[in-house]
């Protein structure tokens, strides 16, 4: 077995931006309407692959703010909540019918203003959007029969704050969910990913949905602050990172706001030594270069069983080197730009200190390009359980490999993290795989695969990673007044 790859030279395969309208500047959505206010600030949001500016957007202030949440009061108690869960549903569903007739324009969208492939914009976040939709659609009408206390009600309005990872998909786990349950919106998309969350609120123009159930404030931390302590917010709905959410969690503390967070992670992804390795070697790929390792479940720990160590790292260094890394918009592209100069800094610092620590590094040879963000896959080994980059959520494309010798072992170091969201076991022993998953501390657990996502399945995490779920039945309760979440 040799670490050279093999295979044909790819011809670029570019996606047209064509088929994307960007305005040079947005107002802030409020009550139906694209409002600009005469004295916000406004700031630049950039193609992070290119440094190319795509549009202006709003500083949401306390007032813009203030009025958003009003406008979702008054949808909420006059409108939203009084009509029928069916007819709720039908624009839940009409929603949904929308994101997939302009798919192909937000998939570029996404690509465009995040950087990620469009192959996965394309393929997972734009598909799995519309599948929430779909499915929350389906629940709005069957509320009383979902075992979620007699005559459910909703909550009133939900204060929504995203991060820049999955920017519309992220949008739909939230909206979705709310919508369907009763509940008025007040969203803040991130501020390096406002495009899709503004592109949804034309959406909404064109599904008709009734004035101020969604409406989308764009800004900075600060008006995520504002709009999570703003007076008239029942629930908060948050996913970003640890510190932000522990800050979030503090300000509301003594009030009667209700809470779930989606948080940071640090993730182990185990292997065997009787698991299929290739198909490992794929899973561990997905686990942790998807989406240029911006994934709050990524398999950032690899936890490899001693004796298949060697075997598996050489098929691992094999299949990195035929990872496309570069332009997004190239449809053969796996690895595309980091997100922002910011996120890019971050994630060199934790590899400079994988390195002073003591640990190896290895990264695929690739050339990146000369403008925007860019980092290459990389795997580091030798990695003990202190460092830094086996702690720490790098939030990159960036692995750290980490051997055990005895399935207790691998409990003992998957477990050792104050974050818990995901887990995933490679192993041809389905009883193992019980035993396993069983005592790992962690929200979701994979087997034999990795970042399978669906909008049944709840997803959520435990200690560090937050707690509340979105998805599937457990997820509605988190809208709803009479259950329990
Ligand atoms: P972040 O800095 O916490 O930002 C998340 C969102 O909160 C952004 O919209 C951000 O605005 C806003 N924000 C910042 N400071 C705030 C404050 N004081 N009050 C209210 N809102 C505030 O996180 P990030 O670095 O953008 O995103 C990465 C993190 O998200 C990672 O830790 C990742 O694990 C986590 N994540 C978790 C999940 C999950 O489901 N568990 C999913 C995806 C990502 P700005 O963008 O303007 O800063
Ligand atoms: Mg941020």
């Amino acid at each position: 077995m040799t670490d050279e790859p093999s295979g044909f030279p790819y011809a670029p395969a570019p996606e047209s931006t064509a088929i994307v309208n960007i305005s040079s500047s947005y107002g802030i959505f409020i009550d139906g309407a694209f409002v600009e206010p005469a004295d916000a600030p406004r700031f630049k949001t950039i193609n992070p692959a290119t440094e190319e500016v795509l549009s202006e957007v709003c500083q949401a202030g306390a007032p813009e703010v203030a009025a958003a949440v009003a406008a979702a009061r008054r949808a909420h108690d006059e409108v939203w909540s009084a009509m029928s869960g069916a007819e709720r549903g039908k624009y839940v569903y009409r929603l949904a019918r929308l994101l997939q007739e302009r798919a192909r324009e937000l998939a570029v969208l996404e690509s465009m203003d995040n950087g990620k492939p469009i192959r996965e914009s394309r393929d997972v976040d734009l598909p799995l959007a519309a599948a929430h939709f779909f499915y929350h659609a389906g629940w709005a009408d069957k509320l009383d029969h979902a075992g979620l206390g007699r005559d459910p009600r909703s909550l009133g309005v939900a204060a929504q704050i995203i991060p820049w990872n999955f920017p519309l998909l992220m949008l739909a786990w939230k909206v979705a969910p709310a919508l369907a349950t009763g509940n008025t919106v007040v969203l803040k998309p991130a501020e390096t990913t406002p495009l899709t969350a503004l592109a949804f609120a034309e959406l909404c123009q064109q599904a008709d949905l009734p004035p101020g159930v969604v409406n989308i404030v764009t800004g900075d931390g600060r008006t995520g602050q504002l709009l999570a302590e703003c007076e008239g917010v029942d629930k908060v709905a948050f996913t970003g990172s640890t510190e932000v959410g522990k800050q979030i969690q503090r300000s509301l503390a003594g009030t009667r706001r209700r809470l779930t967070l989606e948080l940071g992670g640090k993730a182990a992804n185990i292997i065997f030594d009787d698991a299929p390795l290739d198909e490992a070697v794929e899973g561990i790929v997905n686990g942790i270069y998807f989406n240029q390792g911006h994934v709050c479940c990524a398999g950032s720990r690899l936890l490899v069983q001693e004796s298949i160590v060697e075997d598996l790292l050489v098929r691992l260094r094999r299949r990195l080197q035929t990872l496309r890394v570069g332009d997004p918009l190239d449809k053969n592209t796996d690895v595309g730009a980091i997100n922002s100069a910011a996120q890019l800094e971050r994630i060199v610092a934790l590899a400079e200190s994988g390195d002073a620590e003591g640990a190896q590094r290895w990264s695929a040879p690739c050339t990146l390009p000369d403008r925007g963000f860019w980092f290459p896959p990389t795997i580091f080994t030798s990695v003990s359980t202190a460092h830094r980059i086996a702690r720490e959520e790098i939030f990159g494309p960036v692995l750290s490999v980490l051997t055990f010798r005895t399935p207790d072992e691998a409990v003992e170091k998957a477990n050792n993290t104050p974050y818990g969201l995901s887990a995933g076991i490679w192993t041809e022993k389905g009883s193992r795989i019980l035993w396993m998953a069983s005592r790992l501390r962690a929200g979701v657990v994979w087997a034999n695969t990795f970042n399978q996502f669906d909008p049944a399945s709840p997803f959520g995490g435990y200690g560090e990673s937050g707690f509340g779920r979105e998805g599937g039945r457990a997820g509605l309760a988190a809208y709803l007044q009479e259950a329990s979440s």
